[in-house]
Order: structure tokens, then sequence, then C-alpha cells
């Protein structure tokens, strides 16, 4: 600054002493219109300059920067100087935000940046699916007139957000929303969403379960305690004695086929190593099947074997498989009424697949039963399974081991006529 002002003082002086000398060396009036000369030009000079930088700075490019003389050189050098370190940083924040942007995008979750009045100045891509905003055109707007919700309302005026919000049934949006907001900075805040819809539904599923477990495990455990009790207090004959030690036997025993059923479902559940593909020959394992079948139905019904002539080996957990076959045996048997008939089967389809097969002449089932049959503890008629000795288990297994080991379980059936469950193996578990 120093150096600008000695600059400055330097060329005033220089300039009056060389008009000063003029007018000595010359004398008289012309020496004072020489000085005069000397001092206009240096006047037109700085204007020139001065010209020069107007017009630079009116329509600003650093590429353009004009060069100068002196004082003005330095000047128009700084300036640029100043422009491009001023550019620099522009660019630094424009990256800064960018990438800052990109994070928050490729966030789980939804992120609405909202100000002091609660309106918003930037909305992710996921915030916008999750409350259905309309990307730029939302921008500026109160989010409580976006997120319709007398809760929301409730739970922005509190001020207490050390704990999320969760929102079922918010119009237009049909999925259950986590919300949570975090201040920051001044008085700004981040309203942060997440789609439970799937949490709480496995959460809903798991509840089901539990209850589900304790009421089928409460009705034996009540039937056995009451005999239990009578057996001591009352004095029973022995034939009085026998009837209520086979009922104790019985519900001891349908404890023991549920918590079996639970024990297999949960083995299934936990394992998450891929089945074995190694080959064996099923034929053993169909006969097997079908002598318990016959066992299971004490000669009361028709039942029947059918396979077409070819090789048959499959792939996969021998007893995995014998499990998922005998549920499905089992129920056959356990549904169809005495003298019906049962056929099981192992046919060639398309596309080198082939299918296990077993077909009733039981109930049949109404359609809209169908998709949910697979369900843990989902009866169509609770009594009738619980008399048959079924445990609400059987399909839900099986449905696991034909996911593990990449087959389809298909539903035919129809109402007062029979059904048919089979399952499909695809060319790659078959020789
Ligand atoms: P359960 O132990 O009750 O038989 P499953 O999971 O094996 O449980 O079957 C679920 C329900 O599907 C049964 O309660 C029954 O209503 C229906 N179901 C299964 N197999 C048959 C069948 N072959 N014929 C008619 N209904 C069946």
């Amino acid at each position: 600054m120093t150096g600008f002002w000695i600059r400055i003082g330097l060329t005033l002086l220089g300039v009056t002493l060389l008009s000063l000398l003029m007018q000595a060396a010359i004398g008289g009036p012309s020496g004072l219109i020489t000085g005069l000369i000397c001092m206009s030009t240096w006047v037109v000079f700085q204007v020139w300059h001065l010209q020069k930088m107007a017009l630079w700075l009116q329509d600003f490019r650093l590429n353009k920067t004009p060069s100068g003389l002196g004082t003005w050189d330095i000047l128009f050098s700084a300036i640029y100087r100043l422009a491009r370190s001023y550019e620099r940083q522009q660019y630094q924040l424009r990256e800064l935000l960018t990438s800052f942007r990109g994070a928050t995008e490729a966030m789980p979750d939804g992120v609405v940046s909202l100000d002091t009045h609660n309106q918003i100045t930037y909305a992710s891509q996921k915030a916008q699916q999750h409350i259905g905003l309309k990307g730029e055109i939302d921008l500026g707007r109160s989010i409580v007139n976006l997120l319709r919700h007398p809760q929301f309302a409730r739970y922005l005026e509190k001020e207490d957000w050390s704990e999320p919000l969760v929102l079922h049934d918010v119009p237009q949006i049909g999925q259950i929303l986590q919300v949570q907001i975090v201040p920051y900075g001044q008085s700004e805040r981040l309203l942060l969403s997440r789609d439970v819809t799937q949490i709480q539904k496995l959460e809903t599923t798991r509840r089901d379960f539990v209850a589900n477990v304790s009421h089928e495990l409460k009705t034996p455990l009540t039937v056995l305690s009451g005999f239990i009790e009578t057996l001591r207090d009352l004095p029973l004959d022995d034939t009085q004695r026998s009837s209520a030690l086979s009922t104790m036997g019985g519900q001891a025993e349908r404890m023991q086929r549920l918590i079996d059923d639970l024990l297999a479902l949960a083995r299934l559940e936990s394992d998450h190593k891929p089945v074995s593909s190694r080959f064996f020959h099923a034929l053993p394992l169909i006969e097997r099947t079908l002598g318990d079948a016959r066992q299971l139905s004490r000669d009361q019904r028709r039942i029947v074997y059918q396979q077409q002539p070819g090789p048959l080996e499959i792939s996969g957990d021998e007893q995995e498989l014998a499990s998922a076959f005998g549920n499905l045996v089992s129920n056959a048997v356990r549904y169809t009424p005495e003298n019906g008939s049962i056929t099981i089967g192992w046919q060639w389809i398309d596309n080198g697949r082939a299918a296990f097969w077993v077909r009733d002449t039981g109930p049949g089932i109404a359609p809209e039963h169908l998709s949910r049959l697979t369900e843990r503890f989902y009866r169509i008629d609770k009594g009738r399974s619980r008399v048959s000795g079924g445990t609400g288990l059987g399909l839900a297994i099986v449905k696991h081991i034909a996911s593990r080991h990449q087959l389809e379980l298909s539903i035919q059936s129809r109402l007062g006529e029979g059904s048919q469950f089979s399952l499909i193996f695809p060319g790659s578990r078959i020789r």
C-alpha cells in the first residue's frame, strides 16, 4: 500500500517538476504551456487506463485482462489474481456441494432441509418419493402443507425430536413412514424419512407368530393340566383312567409335533448355506414316502404311484426333500376322506424340468386361500386341521425347502373335487 502512494507521489512530483523545469528552461508563457501539455498527457494516460479498467469490469472475463503501464499493470494483475482465487474457491464450493448432494442422494433415507419457517430448501429424490414431493415445484413451500398428518404437525411443534415418529396412513403415500427432525446450524432442520413398511410388516408377522405358537401350545397344555388334576383329585376306574391317559398322550404328541415342526422351520430359516448338489436315486425316497402314506391312511384310502419311464436321479438334501414330499403326502391323506384316492406321481415336463406331484380327491381349496396356504399357521378350517393332527406349519416347511432347492411349488385345486400339489424340479437338479 505504501508503495502505491509512493508511486503516485513520485509521479505527481515528476510531472510538477517537469512542468516547472519546462517553465524555467523555456521561460514565460510557452514554459507554462509545455507544463500544461505534460499535465494533460498525464491525465489522459490515467483516464485511458481507467477507461480500460471500467470496460474490463463491465464485462468481466479473466482471459480478457487488459495490460497497463506502471501502477496500472500492478492493479490489473492484482484484480486478476483476486478474481482467479475467487473463481477457484467457487469451483471448490460447487464441487463440495455436488459431492454432498451425491452423498445425500446415495443415502437409503430421504433428506429434506428446512429453513427456520419449515420451508423446504432441498429434498433428495428418496425424500420426494417418501413424502410425495414434486421436485423444484415444492421448494420454498412449507413441509406442514405437504406432509399432511396431524401427528406430524404436533411432532414438529413439540420441538422434542430425540425420537423418530412413525406415520401410518399418510395420504397419497400408502406406506408406513418413519420421520425424524435433526436440528443444525442456526435454526435450520433436516427431516430424515425412511420407508418402514417392510420392517413393520415383519414385526407384525413376528408378533403374530409368537401369539400363534403360544396359543397352539396353550390349548394342549390346558387339557393336560386339567387331566392331571382329575387324576390326582378324583378316584377313577380303570376305563376312565386309560381314556384320560390316552387323551393326555394325544395332547403330548400334538405338542411334540408342533415343537418338531417349529424346530424344523427354525433350522431351515437359519441355514443360509447352499444345499447339496449331490445326485441320488429318487425312487427309494418316493417308495418310503408311499409306505408312510399307506401307514398313515391305515388302508382307508386308495394310494397309487404313477411314474413316467426314464431315469430318476435328483440332487439336493435328501432329508429335506423327504420332509417336503412327506408333508404333501400326509396332507393329502389327512384331508382326503376315507374311501377317497390319492395319486403320487413323477412326471417329466417342459425344458428338461420334472415334477413330483400328489393328487387327492379331498375337499379341494377355494381360490382365495391358495396364495396364503404357505403362510405359517394359515389354515382354512382350524378345527379340521387340529383333529387330523395338523400343526399349520407343513406347507410353510415345504415352501422353505422348495426355495432352498430352487423348486417351484404349484397348487391346483377345485373346491369339492380335490387338489394337486406339485414340486417342480429345474433341469439342473434332475438327470
Ligand atoms: P396343517 O397342519 O393345518 O395341515 P399345512 O401348512 O400343511 O397345515 O396346510 C395349511 C392348510 O392348507 C391346511 O390347514 C388346510 O386347510 C390346507 N390344505 C393343505 N393341504 C390340503 C389338501 N391336500 N387338501 C385340502 N386342503 C389342504
